[in-house]
């Protein structure tokens, strides 16, 4: 078993990894793609090259650090994440379990603009089944988004509610839909409702009624999975202390998902005080049999 897993493999997830691996601390790091870094040229403002970086050399360096001081990275993309005991991250290929799990998942994109979206949000509106479904009992639901974190959603929503329906709002499908949930590409023109959210309506005019819309817009942000496991959040934020750590024990943040600075130096800041933090978190835990060897157990 991993002693703790971080999710995101930037600046932030490896700049804490380094820490806590060279503790000795099992540490498995989860990143779907090259995150920020990936899409930068020319790096000229970061320590300790005379020349400028681009991003990926400057994360593949990171990574094969991280490798080598005894990291493991896996590339899969988180869908969820949930706390009994211990922390269980779900992947879109497995399960892994934690005692610690540190977000660092860079920025949070924005949801789309689809009028009535932020009107209706605590009112119908939801960016979280395992919090909400249980309001939605028996009722029609919908979910919005066309990857793997949606399908996700859906089929957290499948067993309470009545009929759930996939919105891909014009995007292809881009996950396997099971035949539990129903599917509608059509393009949305707006939400729909008065004091409540009673539904949409499709750019072809017609309506669709549904009592809930549940929002998973591509892919999971370090404040979508903090939200689940009921880790305070702010304006998209993740609320954290200066070492990184949130209102729930054993859970971290580090990087562009705190907002504030933009920047590697204050990602890497972050990761090395969040690693620090969750390294001293880990070693204050009784320890479970099992885990002595520092094993990771993967199932
Ligand atoms: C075009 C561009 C140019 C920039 N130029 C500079 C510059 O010159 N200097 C500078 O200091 N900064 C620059 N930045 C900012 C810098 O890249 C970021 O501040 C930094 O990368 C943040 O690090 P991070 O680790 O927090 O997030 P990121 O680097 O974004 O890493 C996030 C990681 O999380 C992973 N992830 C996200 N969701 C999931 C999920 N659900 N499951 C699994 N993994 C997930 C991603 O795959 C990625 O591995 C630039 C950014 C951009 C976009």
């Amino acid at each position: 078993m991993a002693k703790l897993i971080i999710v995101g493999k930037g600046p932030a997830g490896i700049s804490a990894a380094l820490y806590t691996a060279r503790a000795k601390i099992p540490t498995l790091i989860i990143g779907r793609d090259g995150g920020a870094l990936a899409k930068t040229d020319r790096i000229e403002n970061y320590y300790g090259f005379a020349e400028p970086v681009s991003g990926t050399e400057l994360l593949e360096a990171g990574i094969a650090n991280a490798k080598r001081l005894g990291a493991e990275i896996l590339e899969d993309e988180v869908v969820g994440i949930s706390w009994d005991e211990q922390f269980t991250v779900r992947t879109k290929s497995g399960s892994y379990i934690a005692d610690a799990v540190l977000l660092a998942t860079g920025a949070a994109r924005s949801a789309p603009a689809i009028p009535g979206l932020k009107e209706y949000e605590g009112r119908g509106v939801s960016y979280c089944a395992v919090c909400d479904a249980f309001f939605y009992r028996e009722k029609e639901v919908a979910v919005l988004g066309s990857g793997e974190y949606a399908l996700h959603e859906a089929l957290e929503l499948v067993h309470t509610a009545r009929r759930v329906t996939l919105l891909t709002n014009g995007e292809k499908l881009s996950a396997a839909l099971p035949e539990q949930i129903h599917l509608d590409t059509r393009p949305l023109t707006r939400l729909t409702g008065e004091d409540v959210l009673t539904g949409a309506e499709f750019q072809t005019g017609d309506p669709l009624a549904f009592a809930g819309l549940f929002v998973a817009v591509g892919v999971a942000s370090s404040s979508d999975l903090a939200k689940k496991l009921g880790a305070s959040v702010e304006q998209n934020r993740i609320v954290a202390q200066p070492d990184g750590s949130t209102d729930l024990p054993g859970l971290f943040a580090a990087g562009d998902c705190r907002g504030g600075l933009l920047q590697i130096a204050k990602a890497v800041s972050e990761g090395a005080l969040a690693g620090t933090a969750a390294i001293q978190y880990i070693r204050k835990l009784p320890i479970s049999v099992g885990n002595e060897e520092g094993q990771m157990a993967f199932f």
